[in-house]
């Protein structure tokens, strides 16, 4: 039994050297239950080597020779060993980052409440000098996480409450969020899930994929299957294999989609074995998290290139957040960055009202100025859709800038980007009674 534990954690994310009382993985493979699925291989002799051709961007490198100067650049590009090695406490970060104050109390309390961690790779691209460069900003802790706020809740989009079994979200009538995973290299610090993410316990076992698995059986809605986490993408090529084989075998699933923030965070995990798992179960979608353009490193690109040659369609999300990328050049180039990696802005949300969040917080009217210097002024497919997932569980709300003024007579009258006034004739039935005053807020449909 002991075995067969080993062998799962090993085949699970291969970093057993880092398991601590925190973050702990699945105890028990899927697959070894009545159902017969088909079995993970475990047969492989070695692990895969990492590829020497992957990119090391200079910033990263010379950080690798300051600060891992034993380390090769074939170990740097090995992303087992990028997990291994990730930076976890206020002794670890502190050799490669001055850490404020602020940040050394927060990291000191962290672990208790959502702990930090910060893959060596990612870690390079931070500013060692200054806390509030956006990309340290959002993984490095500071005490405002503490402060809770009005409104604020541990599970905003009440997904524990439209969770049929556990680890499953079926919130909309034809898809479900099946978190497969509480595990992150990298913790975001702004994290919706945090209630469950890099927490024991809060890892998908057997028992709860198969239960899952089973919901999903027996409910012939459910066409599409979104997979998250926690990172998806740190799981075993096994465990990834054993999942979509599983999930592909449901006849009314149609396709599969994976969210993940892996090719920001760890982009050497993106390896050749992995692309070519994952091709083997199209039509299969990814979403991608990125917050920055300080993210769209070579390594980044490469990750991209690699998923987007293996044919599939990549979309972006971000969240909007204050102080690290609230401004419209900042997300234009972000935005610009991704479609050059083949990435199609797909969401910007709101950043959600989690505890102790409200350091992260823009207001909605900041968002739809955002909004505003995006459309028109860029190409349409860099301009993603705004939302708000609605606390309590309402479901992603589009919101959009005022441009429907109102209506005179039987005309619409619409403005541009530029501020400009034309009417659309004939978009009502009948003349208004009189014109409208303009109307004062619009969501998308
Ligand atoms: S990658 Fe996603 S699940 Fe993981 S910490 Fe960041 S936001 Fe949360």
């Amino acid at each position: 039994m002991e075995k067969k534990k080993q062998a799962w954690i090993q085949s699970l994310q291969s970093v057993s050297e880092d398991l601590s009382e925190v973050e702990e993985p699945p105890s028990e493979p899927p697959g070894s239950g009545n159902s017969d699925p088909p079995a993970p291989r475990r047969s492989r002799p070695a692990r895969p080597r990492p590829s020497a051709r992957f990119p090391l961007n200079e910033k990263t490198n010379a950080f690798r020779r300051k600060y891992f100067p034993g380390v090769t650049v074939s170990q740097w590009n090995d992303w087992h060993w990028q997990v291994q090695n990730r930076l976890r406490t206020a002794t670890a970060l502190s050799r490669v980052l001055d850490l404020s104050q602020d940040e050394r109390a927060a990291l000191q309390r962290s672990s208790s409440r959502f702990p930090a961690a910060v893959t060596p790779y990612y870690a390079s691209l931070l500013d060692g000098e200054d806390p509030l460069q956006p990309l340290r900003r959002s993984v490095i802790p500071v005490l405002d996480e503490f402060v809770p706020s009005p409104g604020e809740a541990d599970d905003p989009l009440g997904e524990d409450h439209d969770s049929p079994v556990p680890g499953l979200v079926h919130r909309y009538p034809d898809r479900v969020l099946f978190l497969v995973t509480g595990f992150c290299s990298t913790y975001c610090r702004y994290c919706t899930r945090s209630r469950m993410v890099g927490h024991k316990g809060g890892h998908a076992g057997k028992k709860q994929w198969e239960k899952a698995l089973a919901y999903i059986q027996e409910t012939p809605s459910v066409r599409d299957v979104l997979i998250s986490g926690g990172d998806p993408l740190t799981l075993s090529d096994d465990a990834l294999e054993w999942l979509l084989q599983r999930l592909r075998a449901i006849r009314h699933v149609e396709f599969v989609r994976i969210g993940t923030k892996v090719p920001a965070v760890l982009p050497q995990r993106i390896t050749g074995a992995l692309v070519r798992l994952l091709r083997r179960h199209h039509p299969l979608w990814m979403s991608l998290h990125f917050t920055h353009p300080d993210e769209l490193t070579p390594e980044a690109r490469t990750a991209c290139a690699r998923l987007a040659d293996a044919g599939i369609p990549l979309g972006s999300q971000t969240v909007l957040l204050k102080g690290i990328n609230d401004d419209a050049a900042t997300l234009k180039a972000l935005y610009h960055g991704l479609l050059r990696c083949r990435v199609r802005p797909y969401y910007l949300y709101q950043c959600d009202p989690i505890s102790g969040s409200a350091h992260f917080r823009t207001t909605v009217a900041k968002g739809l100025e955002i909004m505003e210097g995006l459309r028109g002024h860029t190409t349409g497919y860099a301009v993603p859709t705004y939302v708000i997932d609605a606390p309590g569980g309402g479901g992603k709300i589009p919101l959009l800038p005022d441009y429907a003024q109102g209506a005179d007579g039987q005309d619409l009258v619409l403005r541009n980007y530029e501020n400009r006034t034309f009417r659309y004739p004939g978009a009502f039935d009948r003349p208004s009674p009189a014109p409208s005053e303009p109307a004062p807020y619009r969501m998308a449909n």
